[in-house]
């Protein structure tokens, strides 16, 4: 598999960039608007062509590029089908998942931060150079936290739930890449996320995690009431859609 991993400064989000050698097809799993002409350039220089977008859930804090980089280079924008995205070319779920030539992102139901939040494991025979499964977590967990649950249909509980039943399920050394980080850091492992996660590991109890998270406080974000309805439209403007 060619690997990569882009950061984009302004929403400290990543974006993955994975491809499949053997075919040249790549997937860039919630790329960002601002770094679309980086973005595409990287799938360039690598000698890829872009087949497909994915997301992990709407986002709050930056709009997708999905729709532009279906403009500029005619690839398919995958979302998960719970959302119901009338713009999306696919649909992706537990059940569904997304092909990238010889590769497999396979979707795992993570609520909690969204209530239709997936993140994408990438199964070990897919990587060549033999090493861990890789997981794509979005906002489900990061590294030392996780995603914050008081909006868009969160659910502490449910967050709780996905973590200890769809993630600290993998093996521990699967490499665990975040959806953003703030302080960075760059990726980590399931294993030392179940250990010592400030929130969500050493055991920590669903009662203790519950007020953990009700005691954050945290601000509303700056973008969101921007960014959540042009996501529900793959990333298209208001400005673009009037012509304006
Ligand atoms: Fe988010």
């Amino acid at each position: 598999m060619i690997f990569r991993q882009l950061f984009e400064p302004l929403s400290s989000t990543f974006t993955y960039l994975a491809g499949c050698p053997e075919t040249g097809v790549a997937v860039l799993v919630d790329p960002v608007l601002e770094t679309v002409a980086r973005d595409l350039d990287v799938v360039k220089a690598l000698g890829l062509t872009l087949g497909f977008t994915l997301e992990t859930h709407i986002h709050a804090d930056h709009v997708t590029s999905a729709a532009r980089l279906r403009a500029l280079t005619g690839c398919k924008v995958a979302y998960p089908a719970l959302d119901g995205i009338e713009g999306a070319d696919i649909g992706v779920g537990e059940t569904a998942p997304l092909r990238v030539g010889n590769l497999t992102l396979q979707p795992l139901f993570t609520p909690g931060h969204t209530d239709n939040h997936h993140c994408y494991l990438i199964e070990r025979a897919a990587i060549e150079d033999g090493g861990a499964a890789r997981v794509l977590t979005g906002d489900t967990l990061l590294i030392d936290g996780c995603g914050r649950t008081d909006f868009q249909c969160g659910d502490a509980q449910a967050l709780y739930k996905s973590v200890n039943e769809k993630l600290f399920a993998l093996g521990d050394a699967t490499i665990v890449n975040p959806g953003h980080d703030y302080k960075g850091r760059l990726e980590t492992t399931i294993g030392e996320q179940r250990r010592a996660n400030a929130r969500l590991g050493g055991g920590r109890s669903e009662e203790e995690f519950v007020a953990i998270m009700a005691a954050l406080g945290l601000p509303y974000p700056k973008r969101m009431d921007e960014a959540v309805p042009a996501n529900r439209r793959c990333g298209e403007l208001e400005t673009n859609l009037s012509g304006k």
